[in-house]
């Protein structure tokens, strides 16, 4: 039906790049119905208005890995991987964190007021958290996403680490056709591009460096960045030599201390940040009806 199919994905384009991060992820309507009716024994109906108002913490929504009843599957006919019941007893629920501030205040309260009101169809949760523990699973998800196997990943970070520094900047135009990020050594600032090269100021360049080695570091072999694989020690004596420590204010010997400083620097003087949560619950809602009217009837 034309209203079940219809495009429905929330209008983000009044928010910068990276500052909204989506995630989608399947519940088991046939597991939750199980858990009510056979489990705490209670009557399809009164079960259907106890799932109805289930709402799901941030955490279960956005997790890396989906505990029971909720699953992860990139396929199109997905089975459940609990009580492997086919597509048709699956909800999706697909949630929006967006990082609160003066960035992202105007579009939020725009996106919020826009919002159906009606049979709780959107859920917002607030949260807090800081600006460090954003980095580090900004840094997780890329990892995630990477194919560490082929170098065009180190381009990948790259723009990555621009479109965060720089938002409003359009990044997917200034990479098209680009084959090698090169340090600079004629710009104070910024970047260039020049043909299929695109040039960034040494700060930036070497911050791309840092920023590959966090996703890419194991163990035992350190971090791969544009300058070939390092150990930390490796990289910060780079860091060291091309001014590049003396130059963000760092004076700390240690390299683990070093590291922090970096870190600091890369999530700047705010601390705390608030998030919002915007839940999408419309295909959930539609699905427990047309899955109760199955177990009333049967
Ligand atoms: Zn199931």
């Amino acid at each position: 039906m034309p209203s079940a199919t219809k495009k429905r994905e929330l209008d983000l384009s009044g928010f910068p790049t990276g500052a909204v991060t989506e995630y989608s992820t399947l519940v088991c309507l046939a597991c939750i119905f199980d858990i009510f009716t056979k489990q705490l024994g209670l009557a399809p109906r009164t079960a259907y208005s106890e799932i109805k108002r289930h709402s799901p913490s941030a955490a279960e929504l956005t997790a890396p890995q989906a505990m029971r009843p909720y699953f992860d599957s990139e396929e199109k006919n997905p089975h459940c991987p609990y009580c492997n019941s086919a597509k048709r007893w699956h909800a999706r629920f697909d949630t929006y964190r967006i990082e609160g501030g003066k960035k992202t205040d105007v579009a939020r309260r725009a996106l919020l007021k826009s919002l159906s009101k009606a049979e709780e169809q959107f859920q917002v949760i607030e949260a807090k958290s800081d600006r460090r523990a954003l980095l580090f699973e900004w840094l997780d998800t890329l990892g995630r996403n990477f194919d560490f196997e082929d170098d065009a990943w180190l381009v990948e970070a790259a723009r990555a680490y621009l479109e965060r520094v720089e938002p409003k900047t359009d990044w997917s135009q200034n990479f098209e056709g680009v084959c090698a990020v090169r340090r600079s050594s004629r710009l104070e600032e910024g970047w260039e591009r020049d043909r299929d090269r695109l040039f960034l100021s040494s700060a930036l360049y070497n911050d791309v460096l840092f920023v590959q080695y966090l996703v890419s570091r194991s163990h035992k072999h350190g971090g791969r960045t544009f300058e070939g694989r390092m150990t930390l020690s490796e990289l910060v004596r780079r860091l060291r030599y091309s001014g590049h420590l003396d130059a963000q204010g760092i004076t700390e010997r240690d390299q683990f201390d070093v590291l922090e400083k970096l870190v600091e620097r890369m999530t700047g003087d705010e601390g705390t940040v608030k998030l919002y949560y915007v839940v999408d619950r419309r295909d959930f809602l539609e699905k427990v009806k047309t899955v109760y009217a199955r177990y009333a009837t049967g």
